[in-house]
């Protein structure tokens, strides 16, 4: 596996030349925070990736450890296990597993975006039973919200949640499928998506907090992706599946102002993601011209190399900065709907870009799955399709001119 933990923010082979602009919103603390990550994954995650690629999944011990490294907890209040450090943190770990190329197992839906709806919206009790367990890596979550027949258009969604009360006390019983569901097969816990008054559309759904050991409860085996081959992805299956009144996470279809209040950061976490891969992908790529020779020059002496690094490293440098405001937006609470979409589309668009330029100078190379530019490459294209395909990006951002 080539070497992913060298200086991320240094010219590859010239000394102390920085590559990038220095970033504003980091002080010293966050600086020895991310010095800890970068040392965890080199240790812990970088020796076992080919392993789990190949299994199509990682084992749970990573998590357990992940946590006591302090990544599963960043954004996890202090009285429930976690270090109640806000959303730079959680991005310094985004932008690590990106730097050395780990798509996979997922922290980001665990951490970033299921424990945040729990943050938010859960009752004390729903915090006290599942929060420590997230921070600590013993509870792993996924969440549940398309269908195969329903992925941009959510409303569509028909799992249905039907209330009932038997000698088991107030309970739904739910029905229908998932797919697609990230940690599905590893999770224990699953924030389901269901329609609980299917006359109501979109004001007819609620978010279910189901124990993945539940009766009823199924799922594939993890499913064959062109990229994230480390992270598991499951369809699910819910047969009269039932779930307590009590793990209803809001009110009854309350459900989709929830999930609309979780998309600005569902949205930028996977932007924090493109933008560091592909910063990363120039550094290992202005490297590797640099050592490769071709017709008695190397690679990088050829002007089209020089010219095409030099106008990707231009548009990553002004996406970094659009990226770093916008992270400093959200950690205060103040980054919108628009905006949130803006970075997403155009950072997961010029991720495409980069990483398709940068294989090509790789040549055949390029093309090999040992080598980190492959892995990126087939890894990132995931991210003009979730979180929001680009074209509902697209959608969003007009709506609003
Ligand atoms: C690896 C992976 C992991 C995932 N993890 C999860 C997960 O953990 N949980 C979960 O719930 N889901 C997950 N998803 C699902 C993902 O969120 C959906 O695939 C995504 O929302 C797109 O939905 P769809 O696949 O049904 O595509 P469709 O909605 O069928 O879209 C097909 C095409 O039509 C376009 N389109 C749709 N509507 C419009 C419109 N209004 N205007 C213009 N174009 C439109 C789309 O942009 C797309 O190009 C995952 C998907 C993948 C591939």
């Amino acid at each position: 596996m080539p070497d992913t933990g060298s200086a991320a923010h240094t010219r590859p082979g010239e000394g102390a030349t920085p590559l990038w602009l220095p970033r504003e919103i980091f002080d010293s603390e966050h600086d020895m925070f991310r010095a800890s990550v970068k040392r965890f994954v080199a240790e812990e995650m970088l020796p076992h990736y080919a392993a789990w690629e190949e299994a199509g999944i990682a084992p749970r011990e990573i998590w357990a450890k992940a946590g006591a490294a302090g990544l599963l907890g960043t954004s996890i209040p202090a009285d429930y296990g976690g270090a109640e450090a806000g959303f730079v943190y959680d991005s310094i770990v985004i932008e690590e597993l990106a730097n050395a190329g780990i798509a996979g197992p997922s922290f980001d839906l665990h951490s970033y975006i299921v424990a945040p709806f729990l943050i938010k919206f859960g009752t004390e009790a729903q915090k006290q039973r599942y929060l420590p367990g997230m921070a600590d890596g013993s509870i792993i979550a996924s969440v549940a919200m398309t269908e195969p027949d329903s992925g941009s258009d959510l409303q569509a969604v028909r799992t249905s949640a039907v209330r009932s009360s038997d000698g088991n006390g107030d309970h739904y019983v739910v029905n229908g499928s998932k797919i697609f569901i990230t940690n599905g097969i590893v999770g224990d816990l699953c924030l389901l998506v269901a329609k609980t008054d299917p006359a109501k559309g979109a004001r007819g759904v609620s978010l279910l907090l189901v124990d993945t050991n539940s009766p009823g409860y199924q799922k594939s085996k993890s499913l064959k992706k062109i990229g994230n081959k480390a992270q598991d992805t499951a369809v699910l299956y819910f047969d009269d599946m039932k779930v307590p009144v009590d793990n209803r996470l809001g009110g009854e279809n309350e459900g989709w102002r929830l999930l609309m209040s979780g998309l600005v950061q569902e949205r930028l976490i996977v932007a924090v993601r493109a933008v560091s891969t592909c910063e990363a992908a120039l550094e290992q790529t202005i490297a590797y011209t640099k050592e490769r020779k071709a017709f008695g020059q190397r690679v990088f002496d050829f002007q089209n190399t020089r010219f095409t690094l030099a106008e990707l490293v231009t548009e990553v440098q002004i996406a970094r900065h659009f990226m770093d405001r916008c992270i400093r937006l959200h950690a205060e609470g103040a980054c919108d709907m628009r905006t949130a979409a803006m970075v997403k589309l155009s950072t997961t668009e010029l991720q495409q870009k980069v990483l398709d330029a940068c294989l090509q100078l790789h040549g055949g190379n390029g093309y090999m799955w040992e080598y980190w530019i492959a892995r990126a490459w087939a890894d990132a294209r995931v991210h003009r399709i979730y979180a929001g395909t680009n074209e509902i990006m697209k959608e969003l951002i007009g709506r609003t001119l």
